[in-house]
């Protein structure tokens, strides 16, 4: 989800409660994505250290707590949030108290909550466990909840009388609510009449969402991982397109023995960990040119880190 969403709904629901330390929900709320600034450069230059990505570390319940911590601590300094303060026109001086962190917290709690209804998720267990976890109704980011997000934020800054205020956020919640209610219904749907045509070969079924709430992408597996069928489905029309087979490994010249070795260490090279820790489902091609194999990993659905890399081994 984008940043404004995230300030929004710890912020709002803090709101509801009538808690004087909302902005501090709101802060710790985004304190988790700014992981694009700070954290995710140590990925990029070093992939052997993967977990330092976006929607990395600071999405996980135990570094959550230190991001936010950290987050809240700098923008409660005097001359940080005295030079944001002047230049926004508004008063967002917050405190640092065992309060204000633990409130702090809840907005990462919300933030990750938000992140896990998206595709791809967030490793919620990291240290003890690198995989992630997601609902898949969401894609990591949605046009229409920016538009809307973004309308909320800007009454809220405007002096306007406050129940203006108060009816954009109440709007805000329901649209929310609501869509996120139907995608999940959607979603379901796709599951349910998708799942009866598995035959004998393609026995595991997955749906995943597109910008189109009513538009979903379906994959069919085999039992040995070795081919996938991608399709759309459109829940006004019922009805399944696009259907495209992909098979993996492909094998182009030199014999399968020595392409399974190939890849073998391919597997073991960072770039490639990385790059399946970001994928759906990685396949493979591998082409023998004479001299090397060039090995070619990619995902059959958009990921949000790119969609191949080539690596070659001699
Ligand atoms: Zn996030």
């Amino acid at each position: 989800m984008d940043l404004i969403t995230h300030f929004l709904v710890p912020y709002i629901i803090l709101v509801a409660v009538k808690s004087k330390n909302k902005l501090a929900g709101g802060f710790g709320g985004i304190s988790p994505d700014f992981d694009t600034i700070f954290v995710a450069w140590i990925g990029i230059l070093a992939p052997q250290f993967f977990i330092f990505s976006h929607r990395g570390i600071t999405h996980s319940f135990i570094f959550g707590l230190v991001t936010s911590t950290i987050f809240l601590y700098v923008i409660s300094r005097k001359q940080v949030n005295g030079f944001i303060s002047n230049l926004i026109r508004r008063d967002i001086s917050v405190k640092f108290t065992k309060t204000t962190i633990a409130i702090a917290y809840f907005g990462v709690l919300i933030h990750l909550f938000l992140d896990y209804l998206t595709t791809l998720g967030i490793p919620l267990f990291f240290p003890f466990s690198v995989t992630r976890y997601a609902a898949g109704i969401y894609q990591s980011l949605d046009g229409l909840t920016i538009i809307i997000a973004a309308i909320v934020l800007i009454i809220l800054y405007l002096k306007l009388d406050y129940k203006y205020k108060k009816a954009a956020m109440a709007i805000f919640m329901i649209i929310l609510i609501s869509f996120g209610g139907i995608r999940a219904c959607e979603k379901f749907n796709v599951l349910e009449n998708e799942t009866p045509t598995l035959n004998g070969n393609y026995n595991q079924i997955s749906v995943y969402p597109t910008t189109d709430m009513f538009e979903w992408n379906v994959v069919k597996i085999n039992a040995q991982n070795s081919s996938y069928i991608v399709s759309e489905y459109n829940t006004w029309s019922d009805q399944e397109s696009n259907v495209r087979t992909f098979n993996t490994p492909s094998i182009e010249n030199g014999n399968y023995s020595s392409a399974q070795n190939a890849i073998n260490i391919a597997n073991n090279l960072p770039v490639v960990k990385q790059f399946k820790w970001n994928s759906y489902y990685t396949l493979v091609d591998a082409k023998y040119t004479g001299t090397k194999w060039d090995i070619t990993y990619y995902d059959i659905l958009k990921s949000y880190t790119g969609n191949n890399i080539t690596v070659s081994v001699p």
